[in-house]
């Protein structure tokens, strides 16, 4: 017989459906099923029986683990965890029992009510791979009464009440081959682990005689998991076949390129080839690009002397390491709250592999056997880091060893808490504008010198996987990695002089002569005013200089981004990727669902065209709810729209979605991995007789990517039945080289320059302009510092590029004389010439051209 419970209303209020939060991360059910309460009183009481597991540092949400086993997120208002606690009184504490109607809370509604985001208040069952919730006859929209019945908790399998793991005598277990390019770095280690938990499994990753369990970050890590090993993944437990899927979806998955620590070029390559310095210069790796002047500074960390043995009993002592982590974990996660909610997605990855690190049973098991052998918690946890950290230097993977620097910022942090004198000593005092030289750094001292706007780094070790280097490109931070000994050097000797850090070039110049150093500053100087001036314009439309309009808009994964598309200036969304609304949902989200995100996406852009791609899987992009057939070659498989034509039922929801979209004459929908034009004709009609349907006068825009050579050649048939086609250059420049997009070794040979590609685009323009269809490009050629001079040269009229880069792409297209560039490029092509030499003129013709060159020529013979 499986459990229930029923959930008793907390407080009077009024009933809000989750998808009406204005928050996406419960509205989109991220955390697990539930209901909102708006409240009509400032107490908040215990809607069941049950134990207080968890209660955030700013007390703004709660977890309260029923007496069955179910973990009930309580989250007090949207936003309150700004407010650090002000204007909420909290009633209870972790480990505290509580029973149906004790208060938890007591708020200041006046004071929530202006200060957060809302006051809705999210009750989410976050352990819903084992419950479900079923709402009581919910006068949705209208007032509950305090006590009145809310909603029913059902156990959907046999849920341990004492919530421990790997319950059931179910084993699992299946060969993957490793497809993650950086091998099993914490991240996706993380991610292992948090695939366990979700499920209440076991998971075990077993190579030849070593195993590691996945609730620890430490053993996984030591399995030294590279791209292309071959491993068991092993699940126990109730759940444990869906854990498995998981599991090794997850494993052979290869990582989106800007999760993936490897696509930074081969560190490893290019440690070997860091020229040594001379007296005047040393060198290091590229971790982070750009130019910066200022006066050099050491950041020393000296280590404190911390007592050995333990001056309180064993129990004590170990209730303070436990402490401690607990502390460390609510920062952890409020930091990680925050990071996510403000959109600094790296950051509050890296911080989540970090709280996973802390939550490693190993790591605690062996400090308490070290405080039970007499050593103070600080010296224990100290000891036992160490050694793991060491482990990881050793290790023959660069992108391993990168990864002791994680595992030291949370020995840092963690004594930093045991013993207060040591916080004191990670104080960091830096003048503004320094360029700050490190012999090693952690990621969250790299987040602490925010404070100070340093204007760039150096680090002795490191390396360009490294989160540190993450963070710094995301800060647009100049950092040089790797420089060894040479900066130990320089670091003894420094007098806080200025020096040139040219990160691109891969030096620090730290005895610069005078005019080096008036050179270097007017370019940071010219540096800054052309981003700022880049960034005023960036709202204007874009002409080349030979009057040729050119529409720069963005490609978003979803409707938040659109937002911070029209803030950079975009003129549109040349792409939104709808597959990322489905894979955020554990099925298939429904009409309305789609309809609020893409109507949000609308909204977000003014009065600019959006256009929306339907769902795009098969391959590289799965659904779990979407089983697929397993076929030698998925990339030339069932996907795109072929897979649409084959479930017609869920094209029909999303169509009917986008047609409930206003205005409709600001919407296009685009159709992915068309071959000919009768597949976009089969579209048309679909959205011809579901508009007949919905009584609708207009219709909107459609459209096919081109990114099948099929497609491209094809061009002017698929042209004469389109109102407009996008290129997109990603699947034309795999399909096109027979190499595939993911394969890291094929990289730097994958190359949209490449003749071939060129020539397709070529047709494609061509193609299109005898039907007057306009022509944009949505891959990401279309940002690459070459290619979308390129293919503005080719003719075609639309780049769609990330946002962050809208406002640097309109102004090339401001100094670029299109006629002049297609001239110049089909000279070039009509050479025998490789991308790579390509590339090389490219960059020479757009440095050298100056805004005088009025030459202008015919857009159609670019080829
Ligand atoms: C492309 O293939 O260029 C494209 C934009 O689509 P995606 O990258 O989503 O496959
Ligand atoms: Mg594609």
């Amino acid at each position: 017989m499986l459990a229930s419970t029923p959930l008793y209303a907390p407080l009077k209020a009024v009933l809000v459906p989750l998808d009406q939060v204005p928050d996406p991360v419960f509205a989109q059910q991220t955390m697990g099923p539930g209901i909102a309460l708006e409240p009509l009183e400032s107490q908040l009481f215990a809607p069941c029986d049950g134990e207080i597991v968890h209660l955030a540092r700013t007390h703004h949400a709660l977890t309260l683990k029923t007496d069955q086993g179910c973990d009930l997120l309580i989250h007090l208002g949207l936003d309150t965890v700004d407010l650090e606690g002000e204007g909420i009184t909290v009633h209870v504490a972790p480990g505290d029992r509580v029973h149906r109607g004790d208060l938890l809370w007591e708020f200041d509604a006046d004071l929530l009510a202006c200060r957060a985001l809302s006051l809705i208040t999210p009750l989410v069952v976050t352990s819903n791979d084992r419950w479900r919730c079923e709402l009581m006859d919910a006068p949705v929209g209208r007032v509950i009464e305090r006590g009145a019945e809310l909603m029913m908790l059902v156990a959907t399998s046999q849920a341990s009440p004492t919530g421990k793991e790997g319950g059931g005598n179910n084993e699992y277990r299946e060969q993957v081959t490793l497809a993650l390019a950086a091998g099993l770095h914490a991240r996706p280690a993380a991610r292992l682990r948090a695939i366990a938990r979700a499920h209440g499994c076991t998971l075990v990753l077993e190579r030849g005689e070593h195993q590691a369990d996945a609730a620890s970050l430490t053993a996984l890590m030591g399995l030294s998991l590279r791209h292309g090993d071959t491993l068991d993944v092993i699940a126990r437990g109730a759940d444990a076949a869906a854990a498995l899927g998981e599991a090794a979806a997850l494993l052979t998955t290869p990582e989106a390129v800007e999760d993936d620590p490897a696509h930074d070029e081969s560190a490893d390559d290019r440690a070997d080839t860091v020229p040594t310095g001379d007296d005047t210069t040393c060198h290091g790796l590229m971790a982070s690009p750009g130019l910066a002047v200022g006066p050099l500074i050491r950041f020393g960390r000296s280590r404190i002397e911390i007592n050995a043995d333990r001056e309180e009993d064993a129990e004590a002592t170990e209730r303070a390491l436990v402490q401690a982590i607990n502390t460390l974990n609510d920062t952890l996660a409020t930091d990680i709250e925050q990071a996510r909610h403000q959109g600094r997605r790296e950051e509050a990855d890296i911080l989540e592999a970090h709280q996973a690190w802390l939550d490693d049973p190993a790591l605690r098991e062996e400090s308490l056997a070290y405080i039970r052998a007499g050593r103070s918690a600080a010296f224990a946890w100290r000891e036992v880091l160490e050694s793991r950290i060491n482990e990881l230097r050793r290790s023959q993977s660069q992108l391993l060893a990168a990864r002791a620097d994680d595992l030291r910022d949370l020995q840092e942090r963690l004594v930093a808490l045991l013993v207060p004198e040591a916080a004191a000593l990670g104080h960091i005092e830096i003048a503004p504008g320094a360029i700050v030289m490190f012999e090693e750094i952690t990621p969250s001292q790299l987040l602490a010198l925010d404070r100070v706007s340093p204007a760039g780094l150096c680090l002795a070790g490191g390396g360009t996987t490294s989160h540190v280097a993450l963070l710094a490109r995301a800060r647009g931070l100049p950092c040089l990695a790797a420089m060894g000994a040479e900066l130990v050097e320089v670091m003894d000797r420094q007098d806080g002089s200025d020096v040139i850090l040219d990160a691109d070039r891969g030096s620090l110049i730290f005895k610069p002569a005078p005019d080096q150093l008036i050179e270097a500053r007017e370019s940071v100087e010219q540096n800054r005013i052309r981003a700022a001036a880049e960034q005023q314009m960036a709202h204007e439309s874009a002409r080349t200089i030979d009057d040729v309009p050119i529409e720069v808009c963005a490609n978003v994964a979803g409707q938040e981004e659109a937002r911070a598309a029209f803030d950079a200036g975009a003129d549109g969304i040349g792409l939104m990727r709808s597959e990322f609304l489905f894979m955020a949902h554990a099925q298939a989200p429904d009409q309305q669902t789609q309809r609020r995100s893409y109507q949000q996406a609308l909204d977000a852009m003014g009065a600019h065209r959006v256009i929306i791609r339907t769902l795009d899987v098969g391959a590289d992009k799965q659904l779990d709810y979407l089983s697929l057939p397993s076929v030698p070659n998925p990339a030339l498989g069932t996907r795109g729209v072929r897979l649409m034509a084959r479930h017609q039922a869920l094209l029909d929801v999303q169509l009917r979605a986008l047609l409930e979209v206003r205005p409709l004459d600001r919407l296009r929908i685009m159709v992915p991995m068309v071959c000919d034009a009768a597949e976009l004709v089969a579209v048309r009609e679909r959205i011809e007789a579901l508009a007949g349907e919905m009584n609708l006068d207009g219709r909107p825009e459609l459209g096919a990517m081109i990114e099948v050579p099929a497609a491209a050649v094809c061009a002017d048939q698929i042209a004469r039945v389109a109102d407009f086609l996008s290129i997109g250059t990603n699947d034309l420049t795999q399909y096109t080289l027979a190499m595939d997009r993911e394969d890291p070794d094929l990289a730097g040979r994958a190359d949209v320059l490449h003749p071939a590609v060129l020539r397709l685009i070529d047709l494609t323009v061509k193609g299109a302009a005898s039907h007057r269809c306009p022509v944009g490009v949505c891959g990401a050629a279309a940002g690459d510092p070459q290619g979308w001079a390129a293919l503005v040269a080719l003719g075609v009229d639309e780049l769609s590029v990330e946002p962050a880069r809208v406002a640097a792409v309109k102004a090339g297209i401001r100094r670029l004389d299109r006629a002049a560039l297609a001239r110049a490029l089909r000279g070039w092509l009509d050479e025998p010439i490789d991308s790579v030499t390509l590339r090389q003129r490219l960059e020479q013709w757009l440095n050298e051209t100056t805004a005088n060159n009025n030459d202008r020529g015919a857009p159609d013979d670019a080829i």
